[in-house]
């Protein structure tokens, strides 16, 4: 099983068009989209969810007030002040469910037993037909967090989808940054394109997403997308990836056909055949050379 993950370092730099347009010109794949804090691949693939499952992300404390003799113990051990006293309620103890972090401490220091974790739902997982093929996507609920277990739930579903329909190749739309999600979007994948912008602060992300690949012994490749609004950056970033043996499999010219593409919830490969759109095909057709044999 083959798994692409496209991946930036940070958001906005052009990775979902990247993915997108490689969805649009591979024949067979499961497309996942593990940026589940911000997705937006549903855009352009237009999915008809088949089957959808919750995501429980981790748990949260509740007190049974019949149980509680007001003891205090929970909340001087509760190092993210989430349990208060109740006055009204006979003077026993509440969560705040906003504040509980899941820690699990009240619970071990209760003696009356009257603490309970409960699991609580964060998102939703879908499993979707597309008119680009098989996609698994997920939505995390507003400002809900562990979006890097929800990230391994993607792909880990991706690859039952793509076992299921006798298909190697699965297409990862990463997440964005250098945490936890990303790090789970990264381990493990066979090769993983770092899609960059020719600034200042692109070229710093760029540099730590490589190295975070790097630690995780994930094969990288880069590629920088809008290459010719900064021409300087865009060489200095090549040394950099000659420097470290990363091979530089694409750049991208600007071109506002993407803009266009997307407006039209459309992959640029789809839209047109710009010089952004026959850029893409030549950085897929590099791609292909560098992934495993099935
Ligand atoms: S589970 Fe942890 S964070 Fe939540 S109320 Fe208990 S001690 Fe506090
Ligand atoms: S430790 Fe148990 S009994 Fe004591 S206040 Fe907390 S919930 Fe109530």
């Amino acid at each position: 099983m083959k798994e692409l993950v496209v991946v930036s370092g940070k958001g906005g730099t052009g990775k979902t068009s990247v993915t997108a347009s490689f969805a649009a010109l591979s024949a067979e794949k499961v497309v996942a989209d593990c940026d589940v804090d911000a997705a937006d691949l549903h855009l352009i693939l237009d999915p008809l969810p088949v089957r959808s499952e919750p995501f429980v992300g981790g748990a949260k404390a509740v007190i049974d007030g019949g149980l509680c003799t007001a003891c205090g113990r929970c909340a001087e051990a509760c190092r993210f002040d989430a349990i208060r006293r109740d006055e009204g309620d006979g003077g026993t103890y509440q969560v705040d469910e906003f504040g509980c972090e899941g820690c699990g401490v009240c619970l071990l220091v209760c003696p009356e037993g009257a603490v309970e974790m409960r699991d609580v739902v964060n998102g939703q997982l879908f499993v979707s037909d597309s008119r680009l093929g098989p996609f698994v996507h997920a939505k995390l609920g507003i400002a809900e967090e562990n979006s890097g277990k929800l990230v391994t739930m993607v792909r880990r579903e991706a690859k039952e989808v793509a076992r299921e329909n006798g298909i190697d190749l699965i297409l990862i739309d990463g997440s964005p940054g250098i945490g936890c999600p990303v790090i789970a979007s990264l381990t493990g994948a066979s090769l993983a394109l770092v899609v960059t912008e020719p600034t200042l602060s692109g070229f710093h992300d760029m540099k730590r997403i490589c190295e975070v690949a790097e630690g995780l012994r994930t094969p990288a490749a880069v590629c920088v997308n809008k290459w010719d609004l900064n021409p300087d950056v865009s060489g200095a970033m090549e040394e950099w990836c000659d420097g470290k043996g990363l091979p530089l499999l694409g750049r991208v010219p600007y071109d506002g056909s993407v803009t266009d593409a997307q407006v039209e919830g459309l992959s640029v490969v789809e839209h047109s055949q710009g010089p952004a759109s026959r850029a893409i095909r030549a950085l897929w057709e590099r791609i292909a050379e560098r992934l495993p044999a099935g």
